[in-house]
């Protein structure tokens, strides 16, 4: 059939064309919003939800049962096997994934934040930009997700400098297979209140992991349409 003939064929029927590209667009709807309502029930620990952030503060008492890492670094038991199997499959893929931060205290929080707040300075920033940038980037006490142990920081081991090394690239493309989202995307900074962080993985579970990943949106936005 030609183009022209195509065309009158639609102009002859386009009562028919529009009942069923209304219809379709009507079965579309259904099939997305049962997604999205067999999603919300699905997470069976909302605590894997918990959003921390400058404007949702860490909570003061965390029960946090630990798991050591390799490097002795610690995380929330609940993600530690994700984890581990997670740089595995990534290791398995040749390439050199390596912890470089995991759970913080409040106090190793605020030394952090300090220590960027005073190595800014030194580089020329005011006092106060210092302040707003660095709670932009290592986080403010209180404000990090590394108190919750359910948050790592993963780079190449080839180049730890590397913010967006081989294996920082492949853990963005597969970390939401095994429960984790990158958490501080491109384009999010409004959203979130930090600046684009390649390597900062936050674990959620695989099914929020997943949904966030389809959806392409922020924990905050995610918690905030199915959990408020
Ligand atoms: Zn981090």
């Amino acid at each position: 059939m030609r183009l022209s003939e195509l065309k009158q064929y639609i102009v002859q029927r386009r009562w028919q064309v529009l009942i069923l590209t209304l219809l379709l667009s009507v079965a579309v709807l259904l099939i997305l919003l049962g997604r999205a309502f067999s999603w919300s029930g699905r997470t069976k620990d909302a605590e894997l939800l918990t959003v921390v952030g400058p404007n949702n503060p860490a909570p003061e008492e965390l029960n946090i049962e630990f798991t050591l890492l390799e490097n002795s670094e610690m995380v929330d038991s609940r993600c530690a096997e994700a984890l581990n199997a997670m740089l595995a499959d990534c290791r398995a893929a040749g390439l050199s994934p390596q912890v470089t931060a995991s759970f913080r205290t409040r106090e190793g929080q605020n030394a952090l934040y300090k220590d960027e707040v005073r190595s800014l300075v030194q580089n020329g920033l005011t006092e106060a930009e210092a302040r707003v940038r660095a709670a932009e980037t290592v986080g403010a006490p209180g404000a990090s997700e590394h108190e919750l142990g359910l948050a790592v920081d993963i780079r190449d081991a080839a180049d730890l400098t590397d913010a967006e090394g081989a294996a920082v690239l492949w853990l963005r493309r597969n970390a939401w297979r095994y429960g984790f989202v990158l958490r501080y995307p491109e384009g999010k900074e409004s959203v979130t209140g930090y600046r684009y962080q390649p390597f900062h993985f936050r674990y959620v579970g695989p099914d929020a992991a997943e949904q966030i990943e389809t959806l392409g949106i922020t924990l905050e936005e995610y918690v905030e349409m199915f959990y408020s």
